[in-house]
C-alpha cells in the first residue's frame, strides 16, 4: 500500500487527486489531508478515506473540524505548525496542492522526510527553486511535476539526453480575455477574469490564466525544475488546450504531449510514476477536432510574460519577490481595489523597487531569506497601491 498525503485537499487539484485515490482505495493508505478553511469537505474526505490526520489551516475552525470528525479515529489539528508536522509524517507520496507561497514550507518538510513530492504548487519553485532542488537532492527525494505543461515536458523528455534539448514550448489557452479588445481589459472584473475557456480550476489560477501571470510562473518553474536557459523557453497560444507542451531537440524534432484538458492526467501520471496506469480521462478524437491552432502571445496583452524573462535574467531571490507581489496584487484585484491591467504594472514597480535594494534580491538562498523577500514584496505592493490614492 502506498502511503499518501494531500496538502490543499479541498481545492481543485486536491479534489482531483482524491477522485483518483477513491477509485482504488485498497491501494492507498491516506496519512494526512489538509485544507485552508473548508471544514465540511475536509471532514467528509478524511472520513471516507480514513485518513490518519486532518489539518485545517485556519485555527478558528478546529472545533468545527473536531465536531465533524467525532466518532472516527481521524486526528484533528490546525494551524501552520500542524501543517508542518503533518508534512513530516512518513509518507511515500505527497501531493503539494496548496495555492500560493503557503505551499513552500510543507513541501520542504515532505522532501526532508524523503517522500516523493508531486508538485502542483508551482509557487514553491518560483519562489525558492534552488533551495527546493538542493533539499530534494540532499534527502534523495524525488519531485514530480504536476502542472500539466511540466508533466508534459517531463514525459516528452523520458529517455532523452538533456543536452539534446534545444528549446521547450509551453502552451497557453490565452485565458478569458484572449479575444477582448485591449482597451476593454482596463475595466475587466474579477468575475469575468475567473471564467476559463477550457480548464476547470480554482479562482486564483483562473484569473492568473487571463493575465498570463500563471504562464509567467510556469516559465520560471520550467527553468527551475529542468534547468533550461531563459531564451530556451517559449510560449505559444493554443486555444484548444490539447497540446500541453512541446520539447524541441537539436535535430529539429518536436516531441509534443497531447491529451484532454483534465488535470487527472498529470496527477495520475505522478501518482503511478514510473509506471503508467489507466486513467478516467477523455480520449482525444482528433478527427472530430479537425484542427489545432497556435499563435504568438501579444506582449501588449500579456505583459506578465516579459516580467518572467526579466525575473529569470535577474535571478537571485527575484522569483520570490515576483510571486509575492503577484499574489498580493491579485488579492487587491479580487477585492476591486485595483484594475485588471494594474496587476502587471504594480508587480513591475515592485521589482523596480526591490532591485534598488540589492541586498534582498542577492541575499543567500536560505528559507529565511526567501520568506523575508516574500514578506517585503507584499509590503511594497501594498505601499505602491496605497500611494496611488
Ligand atoms: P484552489 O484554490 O482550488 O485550492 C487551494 C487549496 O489550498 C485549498 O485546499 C485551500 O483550502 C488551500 N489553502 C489556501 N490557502 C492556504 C493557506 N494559506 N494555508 C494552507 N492551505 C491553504 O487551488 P488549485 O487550483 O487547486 O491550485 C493549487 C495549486 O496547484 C496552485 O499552486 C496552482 O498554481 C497549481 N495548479 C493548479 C491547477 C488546476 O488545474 N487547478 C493546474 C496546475 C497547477
Ligand atoms: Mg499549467
Amino acid at each position: 500500500m502506498k502511503r499518501v498525503s494531500i496538502f490543499g485537499a479541498t481545492g481543485s487539484i486536491g479534489q482531483n487527486t482524491i477522485d483518483l485515490i477513491k477509485r482504488a482505495p485498497s491501494e492507498y493508505q491516506v496519512v494526512a489531508l489538509t485544507g485552508g478553511g473548508n471544514v465540511r469537505q475536509l471532514a467528509a474526505d478524511a472520513r471516507a478515506l480514513n485518513a490518519e490526520v486532518a489539518v485545517i489551516a485556519d485555527p478558528a475552525r478546529l472545533p468545527d473540524l473536531r465536531a465533524a470528525l467525532e466518532g472516527t479515529t481521524v486526528e484533528c489539528a490546525a494551524g501552520a505548525t500542524a501543517l508542518q508536522e503533518a508534512a513530516s509524517r512518513p509518507a511515500d507520496w505527497v501531493m503539494s496542492a496548496i495555492i500560493g507561497a503557503a505551499g513552500l514550507r510543507p513541501g520542504l518538510a515532505a522532501l526532508a522526510q524523503g517522500a516523493t513530492l508531486a508538485l502542483a504548487n508551482k509557487e514553491t519553485l518560483v519562489a525558492a527553486g534552488p533551495l527546493v532542488m538542493s533539499e530534494a537532492a540532499r534527502h534523495e527525494a524525488t519531485i514530480l511535476p504536476v502542472d500539466s505543461e511540466h508533466s508534459a515536458i517531463f514525459q516528452a523528455l523520458a529517455g532523452e539526453a538533456p543536452a539534446s534539448v534545444e528549446r521547450v514550448i509551453l502552451t497557453a489557452s490565452g485565458g478569458a480575455f484572449r479575444d477582448w479588445p485591449l482597451a476593454k481589459l482596463e475595466t475587466a472584473t474579477p468575475e469575468e477574469a475567473a471564467t476559463h475557456p477550457n480548464w476547470d480550476m480554482g479562482q486564483r489560477i483562473t484569473i492568473d490564466s487571463a493575465s498570463m501571470f500563471n504562464k509567467a510562473l510556469e516559465v520560471i518553474e520550467a527553468r527551475e525544475f529542468f534547468g533550461f536557459e531563459p531564451e530556451q523557453i517559449e510560449v505559444l497560444i493554443h486555444p484548444e488546450s490539447m497540446v500541453h507542451a512541446l520539447v524541441g531537440h537539436v535535430d529539429g524534432g518536436l516531441m509534443a504531449h497531447l491529451g484532454a484538458p483534465d488535470m487527472r492526467h498529470a496527477i495520475g501520471y505522478a501518482l503511478h510514476w514510473p509506471a503508467r496506469a489507466p486513467l478516467p480521462v477523455a480520449r482525444l478524437d482528433l478527427a472530430a477536432l479537425g484542427k489545432l491552432t497556435f499563435s504568438d502571445p501579444d506582449p501588449a496583452r500579456y505583459p506578465a510574460l516579459d516580467l518572467a524573462q526579466r525575473v529569470m535574467r535577474r535571478g537571485g531571490l527575484s522569483g520570490a519577490i515576483f510571486n509575492a507581489a503577484k499574489e498580493r496584487a491579485l488579492d487587491h484585484f479580487i477585492a476591486r481595489r485595483i484594475g485588471f491591467t494594474d496587476m502587471a504594472r504594480i508587480v513591475s514597480a515592485v521589482l523596480d523597487r526591490t532591485d534598488a535594494t540589492a541586498g534582498v534580491v542577492d541575499a543567500e538562498f536560505t528559507l529565511d531569506n526567501v520568506l523575508n523577500a516574500d514578506h517585503l514584496a507584499r509590503i511594497r505592493t501594498d505601499e505602491i497601491i496605497a500611494s496611488r490614492g
